[in-house]
């Protein structure tokens, strides 16, 4: 099969009991045993759930790994996996992440002995560099949010399989439609599925897929013991969108590209980042490692901001993205409100710093809004 036709059918097979089409939500916490000692093949809900296994079981598919595992939120995916490490590791992580994850990182995970150096993860000297004797984990998030910088994923798998660590990929922009890590040899797959994945802002979620079966025996445990893991309403959902995902996304892109190319003609801003553009320095990596650009663009705009984020009619001021309705954010005091000030301004995210999530609208109404918005 395919990938728009995992997407569609997955692992999702008709009910036994019913023969209904559609996988029913589960809405069970206990199961009954058949006999003693002997189970249907689930007994509780934290540890394993129907509707939760279809969707984690498709994840995994469309992502090339070994298992999947959905979480309540991306950020209880990301919680999860951190537990893979212990008290006096250390963590080389891409510095223009996730605001979230960077506190996960810096505000929480450090006071209990984890040790994180955030890096621009684009050469390999400086990598290597960053390598300590208790380095055990590289984090990688490509495109980075906001500012949609590009790691090359082959180049920090060869550092990392040298030096015998594990890689940990943030795929929550790209999709596995538009970068599979685990073909590129990463270790695990974290995803907010609450972004493209469910992809109508209507539910947050998250999941990680393995790559070896070590690593799936050690998510597994994790998820049960920490009970982190999403309910059966909310993996229904995620397993909904995901049929339309390869579709929505290719529109995602298509637009996205479309506004990426007005905005770098227009007078009011200084600078585009998309990686699909041939003037964004990761363009020649991303053609080569992706199989498209993503919705997301991020620009900064020349004198006055608010103007601007009060000036959007169709676009809404709201953080997240991925889903049908086009949404803008400011990351200084939204998604990035979590990280210092200096730490922002060093890594490039500066307060004319505009972040997009192109809908799926029709184009000409986006580009309207944007020039109408762009003029006040
Ligand atoms: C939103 C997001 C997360 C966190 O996911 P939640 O579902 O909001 O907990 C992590 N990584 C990236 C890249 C995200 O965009």
């Amino acid at each position: 099969m395919r990938f728009e036709t995992i997407a569609i059918h997955g692992s999702e097979k008709p009910d036994p009991t019913t023969g209904a089409l559609i996988t029913p939500i589960y809405q069970t916490s206990t199961f009954a045993f058949e006999d003693v000692g002997k189970t249907r093949g689930y007994d509780y809900s934290r540890t394993s759930n129907p509707t939760r296994k279809v969707l984690e079981e498709t994840i995994a598919r469309l992502e090339g790994g070994k298992a999947g595992f959905a979480f309540a939120t991306g950020m209880a995916a990301e919680a999860t996996a951190i537990y893979l490490l212990k008290a006096g590791d250390h963590v080389i992580s891409g510095d223009d992440i996730y605001g979230g994850t960077y506190r996960l990182f810096q505000d929480v995970m450090t006071n209990f002995g984890l040790e994180f150096t955030f890096l621009r993860l684009n050469n390999r000297r400086e990598i290597e560099d960053a390598i300590r004797p208790n380095t055990r984990m590289i984090w990688i998030e490509t495109p980075s949010n906001p500012l949609l910088n590009i790691t090359d994923v082959e180049m920090v798998v060869d550092i990392a399989r040298k030096h015998n660590l594990l890689t940990m990929a943030d795929n929550t922009f790209p999709t596995p439609c538009f970068l599979r890590p685990i073909e590129y040899g990463v270790d695990l797959v974290v995803h907010s599925t609450t972004k493209y994945l469910n992809g109508h802002c209507d539910v947050v979620g998250g999941a990680i897929v393995t790559a070896t079966d070590d690593l799936t025996q050690k998510v597994q445990f994790l998820l049960n013991a920490l009970g982190t893991c999403a309910s059966p309403f909310d993996c229904w959902l995620v397993l909904r969108g995901i049929k339309t995902l390869p579709l929505r996304v290719k529109q995602h892109a298509m637009s996205a590209a479309a506004v990426a190319s007005f905005l770098e003609k227009h007078p009011r801003v200084s600078r585009v980042f998309y990686p699909g553009l041939k003037s964004h320095p990761g363009h020649e990596i991303a053609a080569r490692q992706m199989d498209g650009f993503g919705g997301m663009v991020s620009f900064e705009i020349n004198g006055e901001v608010n103007s601007f984020l009060r000036g959007v009619e169709l676009f809404i001021l709201a953080e997240s993205l991925g889903g049908a309705n086009s949404l803008v954010e400011h990351p200084a005091t939204m998604s990035h409100a979590s990280m210092p000030k200096e730490f922002r301004e060093k890594v490039g995210i500066f307060d004319n710093l505009v972040r997009l999530s192109v809908g799926l609208e029709n184009i000409e109404d986006i580009i309207e809004d944007l020039e109408q918005a762009l003029a006040k």
